[in-house]
C-alpha cells in the first residue's frame, strides 16, 4: 500500500482509538458510550472538540487537563497509537480484502478486552460479541468457509483454556485463568480456526510467562500475585490472525 494511505489508516486508528477509549473506560461502568461527550473525569469539565485530536492533544496539553490542570493518564494516548499501529499492521498483513475489515474489528475488540482486564479484571462479553459476529461472517461470506471451521476453532480455544482452568483448581486449588479466558478463546476461535487459536495461546502464555519474570525481576508483582491474562491471549490472538499461517507453515518445514 502507498504511504500515504498507511497515515491515513493509522489516523483513522488513532480516532477509533479515542472512541475505544470512551468504551473501556465506560462500558464496564454501565454507563453510555454515546452520551455524554467526553470529559474530564477529575473535574468533569466537557473537553472541546479541538483538545480531542488523538495522541496529539495530550501532547500539545503536556499530559494535563486544559480545565483543572489534573494529569491527564498516559493511557489514552498509548490506547490511541497502539490502535492506529495496529490499524497499519492489519493493512499491511491483508491489504484491501474484507479480512482487513475483520482485523479492524478483532483488533479494536482485543483493544477494549485487553484494557478493561486490566482494570477490572474481568473479561467483557459485550466485547466479545463483535469478534464471534466477524468469525460467523467469515465463514458465511466465504465460498470456502465451513461451519465445521469455526465451531473447531471455537471448540480447541474453549477446551485449552478448560483444560487449565480445571488443572489449576485441581492442582494449585485456585483458579489459573478464568472463565472469562475461556470465552475470549472460543470466541477467538470461531474467526481463526483451530490451528491458528493454539497458536495465539502459545504466544500468548509465552509472552505472558516472560511478562511475568520481568515483572516479579522489577518487583512490580510478586510470584503470588494475579497478572491477568487476557491482554497476553490478546496479544497472541493478534499475532497468530496476521502472521499464523506463516509460522505455521514455516514450523512444518522445519519440522
Ligand atoms: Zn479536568
Amino acid at each position: 500500500m502507498e504511504y500515504v494511505l498507511l497515515i491515513f489508516i493509522f489516523l483513522f486508528g488513532t480516532v477509533i482509538g479515542s472512541f475505544l477509549n470512551v468504551c473501556i473506560h465506560r462500558i464496564p461502568k454501565g454507563l453510555s458510550i454515546a452520551y455524554p461527550p467526553s470529559y474530564c473525569p477529575k473535574c468533569g469539565q466537557r473537553i472541546k472538540p479541538y483538545d480531542l485530536i488523538p495522541v496529539v492533544s495530550y501532547a500539545i496539553l503536556g499530559g494535563k487537563c486544559r480545565h483543572c490542570k489534573e494529569p491527564i493518564s498516559i493511557r489514552y494516548p498509548i490506547v490511541e497509537a497502539l490502535t492506529g499501529i495496529a490499524f497499519v499492521v492489519s493493512a499491511l498483513t491483508y491489504g484491501y480484502s474484507i479480512e482487513l475489515l475483520y482485523s479492524l474489528a478483532l483488533v479494536s475488540s482485543l483493544m477494549i478486552i485487553s484494557f478493561v482486564d486490566i482494570d477490572e479484571g474481568i473479561i467483557l462479553d459485550a466485547a466479545l460479541i463483535p469478534i464471534v459476529a466477524v468469525g460467523i461472517i467469515a465463514v458465511a461470506v466465504d465460498p470456502s468457509g465451513t461451519w465445521q471451521y469455526a465451531a473447531l476453532g471455537a471448540l480447541v480455544g474453549a477446551c485449552i483454556i478448560g483444560t487449565i482452568y480445571i488443572l489449576s483448581l485441581i492442582i494449585l486449588k485456585k483458579e489459573g485463568m478464568g472463565i472469562g479466558d475461556i470465552k475470549l478463546m472460543a470466541a477467538v476461535g470461531t474467526l481463526l480456526g483451530w490451528q491458528r487459536t493454539l497458536l495465539a495461546f502459545f504466544i500468548g502464555v509465552y509472552i505472558g510467562a516472560i511478562a511475568g519474570i520481568i515483572m516479579i525481576a522489577l518487583k512490580k508483582k510478586d510470584m503470588a500475585s494475579e497478572i491477568p491474562f487476557g491482554p497476553f491471549l490478546s496479544i497472541g490472538t493478534a499475532i497468530s490472525w496476521w502472521f499464523g499461517y506463516e509460522f505455521i507453515n514455516w514450523y512444518l518445514f522445519l519440522a
